[in-house]
């Protein structure tokens, strides 16, 4: 599966302009293959998405760099993400040591992802079953905010909750599942927002959701 995850890195990532090394790092040394469902595990590396039940999905190995990539990560920086799914997006930061809290509205995926990530010693990953899109007052302001999943707005709960500086990657678009990525820089007071180019992710379900 090693070399599966090299494979994937070289030419699904790297082949994309994708170079901060922690986050390609990080690619390589989370087993993808265990978020997907056993039957589905040999599509696990491939470049594309990847069901992983309830009508939801694992994204595109690319589209998780990016994402990250985006974050600025580092270490001991928190971030809060919207959309725990399989958590193969919160073990991706996790392993380049960021101080993860992640929200998913799906029960049986919340406890799931909470199994896989303990079973894998990702035991500070912080996880809640709840509607990402109010964030998490209790924890924030937060230095990062990334949502995996696609609404109609960005959501003001998580503006607020971003921390000054802070980054944020969301998808936003009116219609379903075509989307742009929006990222929200806050800066010395000010907000800044920036687009880069169409995605296609899930759903966001709630109340500054669909
Ligand atoms: N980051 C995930 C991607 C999962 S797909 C991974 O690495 O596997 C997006 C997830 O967002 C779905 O599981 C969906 O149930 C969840 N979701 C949608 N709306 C949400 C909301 N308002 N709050 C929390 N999670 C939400």
């Amino acid at each position: 599966m090693k070399r599966n995850r090299e494979r994937m890195v070289r030419d699904q990532i790297q082949a994309r302009g994708i170079s901060n090394p922690l986050v390609l790092q990080a690619m390589l040394n989370v087993p993808r293959h265990l978020f997907v469902q056993e039957a589905l595990r040999a599509q696990a590396y491939g470049d594309h998405a990847v069901p992983i039940g309830h009508g939801q999905t694992i994204s595109q190995p690319y589209i998780v760099a990016l994402m990250s990539e985006i974050l600025e990560p580092a270490p001991g920086v928190s971030v809060l993400e919207i959309g725990t799914g399989s958590g193969y997006q919160a073990a991706i930061l996790a392993e380049m040591g960021m101080d993860v809290s992640s929200v998913e509205r799906i029960k049986a995926l919340h406890f799931a992802a909470r199994k896989l990530l303990d079973s894998l010693r990702y035991f500070k990953v912080r996880l809640k079953l709840d509607d990402g899109t109010v964030g998490w007052a209790e924890y924030a302001p937060f230095d990062r905010i990334i949502v995996t999943a696609g609404g109609p707005e960005i959501p003001e709960p998580l503006v607020a909750q971003l921390a000054d500086p802070g980054i944020m990657a969301i998808p936003v678009g009116r219609s379903r599942r075509q989307q742009e990525l929006v990222v929200i820089r806050k800066q010395h007071g000010k907000t800044t927002l920036e687009r880069r180019g169409g995605v296609a992710f899930v759903d966001l379900v709630g109340t500054h959701g669909w």
